[in-house]
């Protein structure tokens, strides 16, 4: 079938060819090469030729996953941990940003559902969150051209200028889901918890391509990434999903950006940064005299702001911290994430 399908390629673009310009034909065997590479490494990395399908616009495969026909084109031979889709995204491009375009979508409204999701996805304790955004780069927009019978499909990541990037759209069928009234919230909020599971690289928890991450079993019946699951509620991550996602996307040590004082009273520190073990981290604050108190997660206040960033915010809670805070002007903090021991370096809040 692989062969199959380039010498089909390079029939089409024989009878194409004969009537183009010099820059069209170089154009043309340009693409032709490209959908070429990238039907090659969609092979390597396991799907099948039958799963493999070009649809005029895009190659898509096992239903719902879109691939670029350039997908391949700048795709690192030598990288070494390939896990579901084969892409893992970079670390710098894992806060990714969601433009919601309802302007495509005539009746259907996904922004409750797409917020709960985002809400959800980024309490898991890896590194890639989700927020709202105008700019993107993933965009959610109503296609009624999608395969017959799905409810939508999404592209994965690929490698931009050496760098892993998410997937670049979610495409909704919203003509088919009004029609089969496949429209509640929970119902919504699982068609898009898979379809970001795509853009970040998952693939299909009950379908044979791919290797296995690590420690998740053959089958997950609740997994968000089963496939075609129009219609079926929303019922959370399940434990291996998770995993699947800490595993690819394992937090890095914690970082604090930026911190302040909060509260009328200035008695209060806020703390803006990444990779903080949501449900879990700790908090030291070093007064100037060098005592060190220890915040769990149930003094701190956690959540993530509308750029994807982390805040945790807590009070100060001894008399020592407060008197010093106010004498001295300043204390550090810094957050440590249990789980690994990874800990940031200390952070100066000046009052
Ligand atoms: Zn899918």
């Amino acid at each position: 079938m692989k062969t199959f399908n380039l010498f089909l390629y390079a029939f089409l673009s024989l009878i194409i060819l004969s009537g183009c310009e010099k820059n069209e034909i170089e154009t043309i065997e340009n693409q032709e090469l490209q959908k070429s590479k990238t039907i090659q490494k969609l092979l390597e990395i396991g799907f099948s030729n039958d799963e493999i399908i070009d649809n005029g616009k895009y190659f898509l495969v096992q239903d719902d996953v879109v691939y670029p026909y350039d997908w391949a084109k700048e795709l690192n031979e030598t990288s070494g941990k390939q896990r579901f889709n084969g892409i893992p995204i970079s670390p710098n491009n894992t806060v990714i940003g969601i433009y919601l375009a309802q302007e495509t979508f005539h009746t259907l409204s996904l922004r409750r559902a797409l917020e709960e999701v985002i809400w959800y996805h980024n309490r898991l304790n890896n590194r890639t969150k989700f927020y709202l955004s105008g700019l993107g780069p993933v965009v959610i927009s109503a296609d009624n051209s999608i395969f017959p019978g799905f409810c939508a499909q999404a592209s994965a990541p690929r490698i931009v200028n050496g760098e892993g990037v998410p997937g670049g759209f979610i495409n909704i069928n919203e003509d088919y889901m009004v029609e089969r009234d496949y429209t509640s919230n929970d119902e919504l909020k699982l068609i898009l918890a898979h379809e970001l599971g795509h853009i970040v690289g998952l693939n299909h928890t009950n379908q044979s391509f791919g290797q296995l991450i690590p420690g998740t079993p053959q089958s997950d019946p609740g997994s968000i990434m089963i496939s075609n699951n129009c219609g079926v509620n929303w019922n959370g991550y399940t434990n291996f999903d998770k995993l699947a996602l800490e595993t690819i996307y394992t937090l890095p040590p914690p970082e604090i950006k930026r911190a302040g004082p909060g509260c009328s009273d200035k008695l209060c520190i806020w703390m803006v940064g990444k990779f903080f073990q949501h449900d879990k981290s700790i908090v030291e604050v070093k007064v100037p005299t060098g005592q060190i108190y220890r915040y769990n997660i149930s003094d701190l206040v956690y959540n993530i702001d509308f750029q994807g960033q982390e805040v945790i915010t807590l009070r100060l809670k001894t008399n020592n911290e407060r008197n010093q805070f106010g004498r001295l002007g300043y204390v550090d903090v810094r957050i440590i994430n249990p789980d690994n021991g990874d800990q940031s370096s200390f952070k100066r809040v000046r009052r």
